[in-house]
């Protein structure tokens, strides 16, 4: 696992922004924030929708910037809080997502109370691989 770099903490920030802009515990439960960073330096971000299959914000960060036209991603942060207080890791469902569409990118954690960050693919060993 590496350190974070200040572009690293960026991108915390702004996942921060995403939620605190629209964070909403009582009608939607927008609670999760998330911005990814592109090879090219633009970072996408997106806040977790509700419904009987919600999307996280990972899913929805991913999905706008590959809207965008946006294949090549870096790093991916996720929070969680009014504030965005809380850096969360990827859900099970988002690791194989992250393990189809990158699993180069690095993802940012809280390992034993630090920012870390570490590879898509390591956070999901043996994984299945659509042939
Ligand atoms: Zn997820």
């Amino acid at each position: 696992m590496d350190i974070l770099t200040e572009k690293d903490f960026e991108l915390v920030e702004k996942a921060r922004e995403a939620i605190r802009k629209n964070y909403d515990d009582i009608h939607y439960n927008h609670t999760v924030g998330a911005a990814v960073r592109c090879k090219d330096g633009k970072i996408y971000t997106g806040v977790n929708v509700y419904s009987l299959h919600g999307a996280c914000g990972e899913q929805v960060a991913i999905g706008t910037a590959i809207t965008q036209g946006e294949r090549d991603f870096e790093a991916i942060v996720a929070v969680r809080g009014k504030d965005g207080e809380e850096i969360v890791p990827p859900c099970g469902n988002c690791r194989q997502m992250l393990s189809d569409y990158m699993p180069e990118c690095e993802v940012i954690l809280m390992v034993c109370g630090e920012e870390k960050k570490t590879k898509a693919k390591e956070l999901l060993p043996f994984t299945y691989r659509v042939e």
